[in-house]
């Protein structure tokens, strides 16, 4: 039998349109190997349960061995590669790259596309900093040469026993998060059929509008961009179909910008005196929400903890909240009205918000979450300018005129608090703040 072909699944836990498993399936037996880093970011929890359940559906579909090991790539991939004898390949991630880099040279590893739609040097020589020239451009590409994706392939299994690693423990809120997600390859399959047969109806604005759901499942690479994109062509779904390509002008920043995980795009945001506490430790309880185990002595982490545990006392703020909490998701309005809320009347500095982001939402993904702060907060790429401060208040009356998004996730209850601020005068200072350093 020939020597295998190990292919390093990472974020493209599928095996339609995978161009790395067709490229192993091709060359002769092929072993699936997942390697739990420990360099780079750990994942959040929610991100942690969903890719624990995709990965038990990965093997479940996959016929041929799907070993999981721990440890560093740069260690781990070039060893199994040497036991084996074999060669090795995988699909491009836009991050670590260092580490992808160092594995390839030990290994000569193939790489192939497809967790994007474009690649981040696909679009323009000088990428693009503002998202509607980068549509523009990167629909064209898209439009004048169509992906086509590959059917899933004829595989044979390498002779090698499949191994996995503990799991680990369940995040305090597992039992909501399998009530509100099916991850998987199958589950994702599923739900853009369902998705695209009412396409017509996609209302990314109205909270109890009609949007795909497909962000985790895109996340993990359950499922092609460019399957999803076809789809959407396909029915004139074009609204929806622009929003795929946000996620890729996400990724193609972080991969020009990486330290936008955590620092300001804009520097001159740098002097922007935004309450922040390196290191507070996110909520670890067993609580329904959870209570940050931070220096209860300031105020801006007291204030924070209301934020997260949906306490504001400001109804759309402590809905979303609570969406977050019970579901790992939150409708994209939303986001960006908590985000405000937190970043603009509150002062408290985005990072807080992102890394409490990162922690419960099952699509949190380091690019698409550091990115949308950014735009939130005023100090990324082609962000939502630091006056424009949305209003809770009206935003609940405008998107959710019945008040059916807030009542589902904030049902009447008699401890209710107080709003933790006024809306007026907290925007008031919000924008005095920022006087400070625009013309800097
Ligand atoms: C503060 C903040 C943080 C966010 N963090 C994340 C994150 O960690 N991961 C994530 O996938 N999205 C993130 N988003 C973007 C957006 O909110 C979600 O992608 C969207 O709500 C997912 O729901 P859906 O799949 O039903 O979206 P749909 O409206 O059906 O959109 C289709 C797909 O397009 C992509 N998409 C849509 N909007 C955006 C966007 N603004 N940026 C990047 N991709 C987009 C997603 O892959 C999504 O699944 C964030 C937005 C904000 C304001």
């Amino acid at each position: 039998m020939s020597t295998p072909t190990i292919v390093w699944f990472r974020d493209d836990l599928r095996l339609a349109d995978n161009a790395a498993l067709t490229w192993a399936a091709e060359r002769g037996p092929v072993v699936g190997l997942y390697v739990h880093e420990t360099v780079g970011r750990s994942l959040g929890r929610a991100a942690a349960w969903w890719l624990r359940r995709s990965l038990d559906a990965l093997r479940e579909a996959l016929p041929a061995p799907l070993i999981e090991l721990e440890g560093d790539p740069r260690e781990i991939v070039p060893r199994f590669a040497r036991e084996l004898g074999a060669a090795v390949t995988w699909n491009r991630r836009y991050y670590l790259t260092d580490v992808d880099a160092a594995v390839k040279e030990a290994t000569g590893a193939v790489s192939h596309p497809g967790y994007l739609l474009t690649e981040p040097w696909e679009v323009r020589a000088n990428p693009y900093r503002v998202f509607t020239p980068f549509f523009n451009a990167a629909r064209s590409l898209l439009l004048d040469a169509p992906p086509t994706p590959l059917p899933v392939p004829d595989i044979t299994p390498a002779d090698i026993d499949p191994a996995t690693v503990d799991a680990p423990g369940e995040p305090a809120w597992a039992a909501t998060l399998a009530q509100h997600n099916t991850p998987g390859e199958d589950a994702a399959r599923a739900r853009l059929a369902e998705f695209i047969a009412s396409s017509a109806d996609y209302d990314n604005n109205a909270l109890d509008g009609l949007t795909s759901g497909l962000s985790p499942h895109l996340r993990f690479g359950e499922i092609s961009p460019a399957e999803v994109w076809l789809a959407a062509v396909d029915a004139g779904a074009w609204a929806f179909a622009r929003q795929l390509l946000w996620r890729d002008f996400a990724w193609h920043r972080y991969y020009h910008v990486p330290k936008m995980e955590t620092k300001n795009v804009r520097e001159k945001f740098d002097r922007f005196d935004w309450e922040w506490t390196p290191n507070a430790v996110p909520g670890t309880t067993a609580a329904a929400f959870a209570q940050p185990e931070m220096d209860p002595g300031a105020q801006h982490l007291i204030e924070l903890a209301a934020w997260q545990s949906g306490r504001t006392g400001i109804p759309l703020v402590d809905a979303g909240m609570r969406e977050l909490w019970a579901t790992g998701r939150m409708h994209n309005r939303v986001r960006m009205v908590t985000g405000s809320w937190l970043t603009k009347n509150l002062g408290i500095h985005w990072r807080h918000g992102e890394e409490w982001f990162w922690d419960t939402l099952v699509d949190a993904d380091a690019a698409s979450n550091a990115f949308n702060w950014q735009w939130v907060a005023g100090s990324g790429d082609d962000a939502a300018p630091y006056f424009r401060i949305f209003n809770p208040l009206t935003q609940a009356e405008k998107f959710d005129p019945h008040g059916s998004y807030v009542a589902r996730w904030l049902p009447d209850t008699a401890d209710y608090p107080e709003p933790m601020a006024d809306v007026k005068q907290s925007r008031l200072r919000a924008l005095a703040a920022y006087d400070d350093i625009k013309n800097g």
